[in-house]
């Protein structure tokens, strides 16, 4: 179950994210929220990781999400705005197999593990290579051709948590969809709540001399009425 974290604890989230790669951010992240251990959160496939990412970015800024797409044709930058909504545990499945020519494939969703393990393997061709050891498996090596169909398959599972903004650039006319990245852009909005809040701490402490710990305490109502007042 997804909590609002407090004020101080998002503060440390972000002082911890600051310091850490995207991955980890996002399990960062996911520990405030959700109170789970780091390791179990990255165990889970990136659809579930990015489900959990999407309820506590509706959670602390709401559903809406509104930004601006380059155009893929063009390169013209177009507002795009959609309403965020987490896919349901029932519709997202963490793997499968299929059966080509009398032999099994078994795929599976990467986690933040492989994640972290394509990010070291050095190039892209590396990773990608890394990405298919470690979440497709066969009792011998796979043609090529068997290999595309289950890195089909997997990305087919991934689809329910994929967020697309799909548009049509009015400069070119050409429709375009653009995913987002929505650990990314939680970040971003924590990073700018945080650096508000510690403007909020400054003043306030400024004007009535109450400590961080005690301004922090406060709910985010309350603060921004005192604020009004300390200007
Ligand atoms: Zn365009």
């Amino acid at each position: 179950m997804l909590a609002m974290p407090s004020a101080a604890a998002l503060l440390e989230v972000w002082e911890t994210g600051e310091r850490e790669h995207a991955i980890d951010r996002a399990l960062t992240l996911l520990q405030a929220f959700t109170g789970e251990p780091r390791a179990a959160l990255a165990a889970l496939g990136l659809h579930r990781r990015d489900a959990l990412l999407v309820q506590s970015r509706i959670l602390a800024f709401g559903p809406r999400l509104a930004g601006v797409a380059v155009c893929s044709s063009c390169a013209c930058e177009v507002e795009v705005e959609l309403q965020l909504s987490a896919p349901g545990d029932d519709e997202l499945r963490d793997g499968g197999s299929l059966e080509v020519r009398g032999q099994t494939v078994a795929y599976r969703v990467p986690n933040s593990y492989d994640l972290a393990a394509v990010a070291t393997a050095g190039d892209t061709t590396a990773g990608a290579a890394v990405l298919r050891s470690r979440c497709i498996e066969a009792g011998e090596p796979l043609d090529e051709e068997t290999l595309a169909k289950a890195e089909q398959a997997l990305e087919t599972l991934c689809v329910p948590a994929t967020i697309e903004v799909a548009t049509t650039c009015p400069a070119c006319d050409v429709p375009f969809a653009p995913v987002v990245d929505i650990g990314s852009i939680l970040w971003r909005e924590l990073n700018a709540y945080a650096r508000r809040l510690l403007d909020d701490v400054d003043a306030l402490a400024t004007k009535y001399g109450w400590s961080e710990r005690a301004i922090l305490a406060l709910p985010d109502a309350r603060r921004q009425r005192y604020l009004e007042g300390a200007w």
